[in-house]
Order: C-alpha cells, then sequence, then structure tokens
C-alpha cells in the first residue's frame, strides 16, 4: 500500500470512529428521550376517569409501570387477558384500574376477583376501596374463617367483590351472591390458585357468570397449568409479559453455608446489622416458623409471626401490625409470600428453602418493591443444597456467597411437642460464649454458587483439589473452569 492510500484509509477509518461515536451519541439521546418519555406517560394519558386518576395520584401512583401501560388499554376494552411481571411491578393496579374504569355504581356485582389468601383479598380490597374513593361504589371482601351474614348484607350493595373461593362458592351455593351481571372476572396470583387445587371452584364460578364476562389472569410466574383455564374459558387471550426480574441493581442476593445446628445463631447475627431494618423471615414448615419466633423473642428480638393455622383475625391483626412498623421482624410460612405488599422490608431472609422453586421467586419478591432497593438472604445447611441447586437451574437469579464473619453462638430451644424438627425434644444446642469463626465451616465439599471474584476468598483455589466441589453461576470471569456450561439465564419463569 503506498503511503497515499494508507493516509486515504486511515482518514476514512477515522471518520468512521467520529460516525460512530455520533451515533452512539445520537443513540444515547434517543434513549434519553425514550426513557423520558415512558416517565412522562401518566395516568391521564390513559383516558381513565378523573376520579381514579386523582385518586390514584392521593395514593402516589402517577407513572403508570411497564404492565400497567400494557395491560390497562387492553383490559379497559374488555379483552381477556393473561399479565405476567414481577413481584412488586404494580399489578394489583393493572387489574384494578380497568375494574373501576368499567363499572357503573348500580348496586349490583359486576366484577369477581379471586385471590388465593384472605390476606391477599383483603390488601386487594382496600387498594380498590382506595383508589375508587371518588366513584361511589362498594367493594365486598368475602373469605372464611369469619361470620358469613355479615358479608352477605356487604354484597347487596356492592359492585366489586373480592374473595377467596371457598367462601365465594358458599355465597353462591346459598343463594347470597348473584353473578348475573358479572362483567369481568379475575385471578390474582392464577398460578397459585390453580396449584392449590382450585380449578374446580374457579369452573364453578366461571359457570355462574354470563358467557359474555372478561377474563383475566395475573401472575409474576405463570405455569403451563392455566392452559386449560386459557384454552377453555378464555376468548382470544392476550399474552402481556412486562419485566419478568427484579433489577438487579435493586435486588440483590446472597447465600451463607452454615451448620444447621449454627443457622439460628447466623440469623440472629444477620438481624441484629444495622442495615437489616425489616426483615421477612421464611420457613418451610409451621413448626419452623414457631420455634423461631420463639428464639428469637428469648433473645430480645422483637417479633411476631404469621402461618397458616392462625386464625383470620390474628393474621390479619399480625400483618397490620408489621405493616405499620410496630414491629419490624416477622418470621412467616408461605402464606405471606404470594402478593402482600408490605412497604420497606430491607431483608427477605430464608431460613430453610421451599421445594417449588417457583416460591423462592415469590419469597424474594417480598423486597425490592416498587422501585425500592431489598436484600434476600438463603441460609444453606446441607440440608438445603438440593432445593437451592433446584432453584438456581429454574430460574436466572444471581446469588452471591457471603462469608459471615465471627459470630456468637446462641442457645436455641426446641418447643416442647414439637416432633418435626432435627433437633429434637428439648435438648439445647447450649454453647453461649463459644464463637464460631470462618473456620468452623470448613471443608472444601461445600458446594458454591455464583461466588463472585474476591467476595469468597475462602473458597477460592481450593477448588481445583476438590472433586466434590460444583459450582452455580459463577460470575467470575477469571475462573472459566467454574463456570456452568449452560448458564443460568433462564428468561422464562415456566419449566
Ligand atoms: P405486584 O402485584 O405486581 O407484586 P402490587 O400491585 O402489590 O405489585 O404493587 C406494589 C406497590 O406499588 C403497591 O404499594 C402499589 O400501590 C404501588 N404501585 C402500583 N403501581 C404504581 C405506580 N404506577 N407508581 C407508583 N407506585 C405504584
Ligand atoms: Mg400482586
Amino acid at each position: 500500500m503506498s503511503n497515499e492510500n494508507i493516509k486515504e484509509e486511515n482518514k476514512i477509518n477515522e471518520e468512521k470512529i467520529i460516525n460512530n461515536d455520533v451515533k452512539k451519541e445520537v443513540n444515547k439521546e434517543v434513549n434519553k428521550e425514550a426513557k423520558k418519555e415512558e416517565k412522562k406517560m401518566t395516568f391521564e394519558n390513559l383516558n381513565l376517569k378523573l376520579e381514579i386518576v386523582e385518586a390514584l395520584k392521593e395514593d402516589g401512583i402517577v407513572n403508570p409501570t411497564t404492565i400497567q401501560q400494557q395491560t390497562i388499554p387492553l383490559l379497559c376494552q374488555r379483552r381477556d387477558l393473561v399479565g405476567i411481571s414481577r413481584t412488586g411491578s404494580g399489578k394489583t393496579a393493572s387489574f384494578g384500574i380497568p375494574i373501576l374504569q368499567n363499572i357503573d355504581n348500580q348496586g349490583r356485582v359486576q366484577s369477581l376477583i379471586l385471590a388465593p389468601t384472605r390476606e391477599l383479598a383483603d390488601q386487594i380490597s382496600k387498594e380498590m376501596r382506595k383508589w375508587g374513593k371518588y366513584l361511589k361504589i362498594k367493594v365486598a371482601t368475602i373469605f372464611g374463617g369469619v361470620g358469613i351474614d355479615p358479608q352477605t348484607k356487604i354484597i347487596q350493595s356492592a359492585q366489586i367483590v373480592v374473595g377467596t373461593p371457598g367462601r365465594i362458592i358458599d355465597h353462591l351455593q346459598r343463594g347470597t351472591l348473584d353473578l348475573k351481571h358479572l362483567t369481568s372476572f379475575v385471578l390474582d396470583e392464577a398460578d397459585k390458585m390453580v396449584e392449590m387445587g382450585f380449578i374446580e371452584d374457579i369452573e364453578r364460578v366461571l359457570n355462574a357468570a354470563p358467557k359474555s364476562r372478561q377474563i383475566v389472569l395475573f401472575g409474576a410466574t405463570i405455569s403451563d397449568e392455566i392452559d386449560y383455564l386459557k384454552t377453555k374459558y378464555m376468548t382470544n387471550p392476550i399474552v402481556s409479559e412486562a419485566e419478568l426480574h427484579v433489577k438487579k441493581d435493586l435486588l440483590e442476593q446472597y447465600y451463607y453455608n452454615t451448620k444447621s445446628q449454627e443457622k439460628f445463631s447466623l440469623l440472629a447475627h444477620i438481624l441484629s446489622q444495622k442495615e437489616t431494618v425489616r426483615a421477612m423471615i421464611f420457613c418451610s414448615k409451621r413448626s419452623t416458623v414457631e420455634v423461631i419466633q420463639h428464639n428469637l423473642r428469648n433473645h430480645k428480638f422483637k417479633c411476631e409471626m404469621i402461618h397458616g393455622k392462625m386464625t383470620q383475625n390474628k393474621r390479619l391483626s399480625v400483618i397490620e401490625r408489621f405493616n405499620k412498623g410496630k414491629v419490624d421482624i416477622l418470621v412467616a410460612s408461605a402464606v405471606a409470600a404470594r402478593g402482600l405488599h408490605i412497604d420497606d422490608v430491607t431483608h427477605v431472609i430464608n431460613y430453610d428453602l421451599p421445594q417449588d422453586p417457583q416460591e423462592y421467586i415469590h419469597r424474594v419478591g417480598r423486597t425490592a418493591r416498587a422501585g425500592q432497593k431489598g436484600i434476600a438472604i438463603t441460609l444453606l445447611a446441607p440440608q438445603d443444597h438440593g432445593n437451592f441447586h433446584s432453584i438456581i437451574r429454574k430460574y436466572d437469579v444471581e446469588v452471591d456467597e457471603k462469608q459471615p464473619g465471627d459470630f456468637e453462638i446462641l442457645q436455641f430451644k426446641m418447643l416442647q411437642n414439637d416432633r418435626s424438627n432435627s433437633y429434637r425434644g428439648s435438648r439445647d444446642s447450649n454453647q453461649s460464649g463459644y464463637r464460631s469463626n470462618n473456620g468452623g465451616f470448613g471443608g472444601n465439599r461445600r458446594p458454591s454458587y455464583g461466588d463472585k471474584s474476591g467476595s469468597s476468598s475462602g473458597y477460592k483455589g481450593s477448588s481445583s483439589g476438590s472433586s466434590n466441589r460444583s459450582s452455580y453461576g459463577n460470575r467470575d470471569s477469571g475462573s472459566s473452569s467454574h463456570k456452568p456450561k449452560r448458564g443460568y439465564s433462564m428468561s422464562k419463569f415456566s419449566s
């Protein structure tokens, strides 16, 4: 190549670079504009009744979230729809606002929302009342465990009924709920409802309503099981998927490896950190919920518990107290994992793991809601690795290992007549004063999940000599030998 040619080529390359830079700048601007547009979109733009827009505004809800932008216009046109979007993305308003938009204020039931738990039914009702307060409408909340007669009375003047399936069926059988004028039917947490075996109840409800009713299903995860409902009952359903995952910069996920007998002490250690402001601790079994709350109280932690065997009133009052910030630690079983919105939960702690991987997504979804940050922590004793492995394999979760550092080993007392736990009887693991350190967690047989370069120094290097060590979701680009071959970026929440 002659000098002239080289010069010419350099010049062309330089221009290309400049052009690319200009393009990048232009793209940036376009993206910025798009973002601004997104931000600028308001509920007023969605042609809603002013009464609704005003009530939403008073509740701090001005700009619709992605799932709301996608679904509200379609639902207002009474289309059948399946909406899938991550926990905390505003699904209640996605189905709730179109209901308010489409009903009139004559006293007949026009809309029915089914939810899997009483707490969730209660929460949805409260939001509907708040957003519908200028519309002169009534919302009846219908669930079991409380008197039936007062409900009958409220139904008579209600336009919207929110409830759990069992009691709704009761009212249908008694003739105290009439669905002749029903125009929309919503299943919140639809996959959970199907999984809990409510499908026959759902069908009975649908069969009691006019054929023309709109059917709407919502959930953060939607499994194939709802296909039956879709094909049998829905008309040209639109599937609307928005953000499936909580953004990583909002939700940080960690795990600690621990011995079973040190789990409680590690939990107490995490709860005493000053950044742990408001925590929900999830346990798979009711007996574990009880024993953990008991021991936390023994160690002067102010906490409450919630599980399915508690009376309805007690459950609601616990949620209320936690919601109002009267207590900052809630030990919970699966009843609290679905759908409930509680403000400002900074930490979700998995004391153990659910068998069903999907449940993990719902548990951690109790934090990092509505644009807030949150931390999810999982305590892994040897028996938890199987379940954790299933979660990592199924979902695109990035979890980093954390080292607990030194912490005090606390006394842990079993409850009398608790037979379900492995440290049975009233034996204490009474080792107060003994301090554990990282060495106490030793052994290189522990599997490691997604450890990031530098965050798990104690484990690095030992792996090459350990054929028993498996590594999941490793993001350390410098140690390719630990990278999972398939990766864990499954973008769908279905199996
Ligand atoms: P999801 O059902 O998707 O888990 P929720 O419907 O419970 O989420 O909403 C989570 C929280 O976000 C609630 O407190 C709700 O009032 C609030 N929220 C809903 N939509 C908006 C919005 N567009 N702007 C601000 N906050 C919102
Ligand atoms: Mg919800």
